[in-house]
């Protein structure tokens, strides 16, 4: 632990860490080291400390009480504020200093914890301040909204309450706005928020400023573990940090009047990353009234006619700290008396689309280099350019315009409250939700997550809606006060039209409109900067990135989004095409001949698929019954099976899918996997009576006869029950067709003069032998296919690793197999022992509680899952070196293989690629990009 508690920080110095910039954010919070740092290079700042972060993990060993030798580094820090701010003191009943509590984490966490503002004052330096500023109104509005403030943040009375008070004196007057109020109304408000306090709290507002400041202090490091501080962190993943730092600055006002004003901006546009001014102000107002978005701020160009000298002040503070920190930033500034002061510089939340402009547009400005610009990107936020717009063809047309507050289409169903959004997410897992509020706030965050789109009625481009759903990706229209609420009858009206709660309205965040109705979407087109940031990702990268595609458009989309091949292709897809399934299923249904099959085997006929040869005979004996006497005969039969003619049709079909296939990805190598899923997963259940007869009509059977079927494939365990290599193993001919289409599909597309390179591979191989028995079985059909086309294809076999077991026994797999790929689904459901599909009932408190960090099928759990990795990587490689002299490839194609934090983990542990579905293919090379490079930026 640092032996300083606390640091100052005031005029142009401030205390030093003797920490590098990333140790001085750690320790004093982003907010408290970028004060730091403003004040450092002269830029104004009111004077302040930092209580550091090591105080706040200190608090909390020690049972939620400051340490004691923090207590008198904060009173003499207090006293240096005090100095340079003009010798007031705190709660000086002639000349108030009043100051802010704020908290302020080394990663930003905006409005996830409690602020206190105007601490300070007091019954006795009310009237001092009222004084000194000859503005009582003023004295007194700051008052009301510290009892207010101190009391539902530190002392755990609800800001209803006091809300409930001013809504009351605002009818009683006839007040409209909260600023129609007189300075002896807010007087007598004092009083009755004072009165709520006592009812509540159950003691009197403290009158010892002290006392105050020390209690706001514990209210900030107890909000680090609110809940909604904690739900915040769970869905940015952000672990690890020691607590958050308590910042204490003397106050200034932006709302003494109409020379004073507060806003928040960016130092370049957050949505489309554009390099201009963007922000919002207000003129005689707080803060908060800004982000809160209660009230609809101005356009910060205009502050130039309203307060011209402050604005050049503030567009030169922008090129300043751009230079300085080299990265947007987003700021927050307040006007006292034509006085401008910034309270807060923080590299600022973005869409992908304007982070992807901003580091390629930093990157030619020579602000940073391209190595930087890669890092900056977070791979996630890539998603928003892949994010479908709307379709500029419909002919739904907007009915209202709101602010466009973070771009992309979304059509959903209402939802006035996040409670109810989360709980029809939990219900209706998939369907789509419009979250509809005035305005959201932090409590809201869990709502905004499950939904698709957020709407509100008020606020501007910083408000709380806006800030989170820019960072999260989500399209967003904010301030369209043409849409009103009333949550009693369950509906919304837009611009008079009235829409109930479950009926879809579509936003589109890019232009700020609002239609009613859901609108279809189309595909997203890539800019030139994202292209040019992919080109220097890629000349970082290490590992190769293919996709997961079973057709020819995927292929084509993702070749588009710069895939080098494919990583897994799951045959069984393409069983479902209205005109395959049912052969399909007549396969399923098809009756083994024992006795055909016992020739066949005698005779060492593998399959007309490993022949080639559908008219092959065999000889068979059959008992025959001759008028009750039975006698056995050898009669010569067709070889084909009743499940081979089944299989036929699909030989074709198959063929002509992997040919597309091949074609699309032009000389990248291509996994085929043989069918893994159980069977009954083709047939309808027994719940499902009239799918049933549509199914016997179909493939010419009865309902009975199919019901029977699916009674003898019921398991118990399907997913730890006859799929992956035990189908082919049980039914040969199955695979045989498979490796025939791929075989034949690949000798094709070489006589057409393409390049293919097909690896063929074998799910959920948990004993070597299990490898060897089918991959004997594949060369010899393949050899058959090539002898008969007199053209030969290279090729390889090799398995997926999807058992715990695989990766124990990987030295003896590896003696097979030419190559591994990591189901990380099913190895993830088989280390663990949760069903992939069965989490819903445990995960949410596992991860609420901590048992896990985070949900194992989204990010590679790296001390288990991953731990078993890492042994089939490096017993697989070895022993294929030592028994074949060859290096074994090696991948992952379950769907971690498209999650940033996992992709850094197999470019970690040695693979030579990841395989991920198509649209996430520009996310995994970013993140392997970013692998490769070390230090990513997480902190966007
Ligand atoms: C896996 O298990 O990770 C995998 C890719 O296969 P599937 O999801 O099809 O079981
Ligand atoms: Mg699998």
């Amino acid at each position: 632990m640092s032996a300083k508690h606390v640091y100052f920080f005031g005029g142009k110095a401030a205390e030093d860490t003797g920490l590098d910039a990333k140790g001085q954010k750690e320790l004093l919070g982003g907010k408290g080291a970028n004060l730091a740092e403003m004040c450092r290079i002269g830029i104004p700042v009111p004077p302040g400390f930092t209580i550091t972060t090591e105080v706040c993990a200190a608090y909390y060993e020690q049972g939620k009480k400051i340490p004691e030798a923090a207590v008198p580094a904060i009173e003499e820090a207090l006293k240096k504020v005090e100095a340079a701010f003009g010798g007031r003191k705190l709660g000086d009943p002639a000349d108030p200093l009043l100051v802010s509590v704020r908290s302020g984490a080394a990663l930003s966490m905006p409005g996830m914890m409690n602020t206190i503002l105007n601490l300070g004052l007091t019954d006795a330096s009310v009237e001092g301040l009222a004084k000194k500023t000859d503005n009582p109104r003023f004295a007194y509005d700051s008052y009301r909204r510290l009892i207010d403030m101190f009391g539902s943040t530190a002392m755990g009375c609800e800001h209803e309450k006091f809300e409930h008070e001013i809504h009351e004196m605002k009818a009683q007057k006839g007040a409209k706005l909260d600023t129609d109020l007189s300075a002896d109304d807010l007087k007598e408000l004092v009083k009755r928020y004072k009165a709520v306090y006592k009812k509540h709290v159950k003691d009197d507002f403290p009158q010892d400023p002290k006392k105050q400041l020390f209690l706001a202090v514990n209210a900030v490091f107890n909000s680090w573990n609110g809940n909604k501080a904690i739900e915040y962190r769970r869905i940015e993943r952000i672990t690890g940090l020691k607590g958050t730092a308590v910042n204490v600055q003397a106050m200034v006002f932006g709302n003494m009047g109409n020379s004073s004003g507060t806003g928040v901006a960016f130092t370049r546009d957050p949505n489309t990353g554009e390099n201009v001014f963007y922000g919002d102000y207000l003129i005689n107002a707080q803060g908060e009234d800004v982000v809160a978005g209660i009230r609809t701020p101005e356009p910060i160009a205009q502050l130039n006619d309203e307060m011209p000298k402050v604005y050049e002040q503030l567009v030169g503070i922008r090129s300043t700290l751009e230079k300085h920190y080299k990265e947007m930033q987003d700021i927050e500034f307040t006007v006292q008396d034509g006085v401008l002061y910034m309270l807060q510089t923080r590299s600022g939340k973005r869409t992908g689309t304007a982070a992807v402009r901003i580091a390629v547009e930093m990157a030619k400005e020579k602000l940073i280099d391209e190595t930087t610009a890669v890092k900056r990107v977070a791979p996630d936020s890539l998603n928003h350019l892949l994010q479908p717009q709307l379709d500029p063809k419909s002919d739904i047309k907007a009915v209202a315009q709101g602010i466009a507050a973070s771009p992309g289409g979304a059509s959903g169903k209402v939802i006035l409250t996040a409670e109810a959004a989360v709980e029809h997410a939990e219900k209706f897992p998939g369907e789509p939700i419009l979250l509809v509020r005035k305005e959201t706030s932090p409590e809201d965050v869990a709502g905004m997550d499950v939904a698709k789109g957020i709407l509100t009625s008020t606020g501007g481009k910083a408000s709380h809606a806006a800030v989170v759903a820019r960072g999260w990706g989500k399209p967003c229209v904010v301030g369209c006060d043409e849409v009103k609420i009333d949550e009693a009858a369950q509906q919304i009206t837009i611009a008079g039209h009235v829409v109930k709660v479950g009926e879809f309205v579509t936003i589109n965040g890019t232009t700020g409109d609002v239609m009613i109705g859901k609108v279809p979407t189309i595909a997203p087109s890539m800019t030139a900067d994202f292209a040019t940031l992919m080109t220097w990702a890629d000349r970082s990268r290490k590992i190769k990135i293919r996709t997961n595609a079973d057709s020819p458009a995927d292929s084509l989309k993702a070749r588009e989004f710069g895939a080098e091949g494919i990583g897994l292709c799951r045959t069984e897809h393409m069983f479902f095409g209205k005109d395959r399934i049912a052969a399909f299923r007549r396969m399923i249904l098809a009756e083994d001949d024992a006795a055909k099959t016992a020739a066949r085997k005698e005779q060492g006929i593998l399959s007309v698929f490993a022949t080639g040869d559908y008219f092959a005979t065999v000889e068979v004996e059959r008992e025959i019954d001759f008028g009750g006497q039975k006698q056995t005969v050898k009669t010569v039969e067709p070889a084909i099976t009743a499940r081979e003619r089944a299989l036929a049709p699909l030989l074709g079909f198959q063929r002509a899918d992997f040919i597309g296939i091949f074609e699309a990805m032009d000389g990248y190598p291509v996994t085929i996997r043989l069918l893994d899923p159980p069977l009954h997963e083709f047939l309808p259940q027994k719940d499902n009576v009239k799918g049933a007869e549509e199914v016997a009509k179909q493939i010419g059977v009865s309902v009975e006869q199919i019901f029977a079927r699916v009674d003898e494939l019921h398991e118990m365990n399907p997913m730890m029950g006859f799929r992956g290599c035990r189908l082919p193993l049980v039914f040969p001919e199955i695979g045989d067709m498979q490796v025939r289409a791929i075989i034949e599909a690949a000798i094709e597309v070489k006589k057409r003069g393409k390049s293919v390179l097909p690896e063929i591979m074998i799910p959920l191989v948990g004993v070597v032998e299990e490898l060897s028995i089918l991959k004997k079985r594949a060369i010899a059909v393949a050899d058959a296919c090539m002898k008969a086309a007199g053209v030969t294809v290279e090729y390889q076999i090799g398995t997926m690793i999807e058992l715990p077991r695989a990766c124990i026994a990987a030295d003896k797999i590896a003696e097979e197999a030419e190559f591994f790929s990591f189901g990380t689904n099913d190895l993830t459901q088989m280390t663990f022992g949760f069903s992939r599909d069965d989490i819903k009932g445990f995960m949410p408190t596992y991860l609420k509680d901590k048992v896990l960090p985070i949900d194992p099928f989204q990010t590679i759990d790296f001390n288990g899952v991953g731990e078993l990795m890492k042994i089939g990587i490096q017993k697989g490689r070895t022993s294929r070196t030592a028994k074949h002299g060859q290096h074994l490839k090696i991948g992952i194609c379950g769907e971690h293989g498209g999650d940033p934090d996992s992709v850094v983990f197999c470019h970690k542990i040695g693979m030579d690629y990841v395989s991920c579905s198509p649209f996430r293919v520009p996310i995994a090379r970013l993140a392997a990009a970013q692998a490769a490079l070390g230090d990513t930026a997480r902190d966007k």
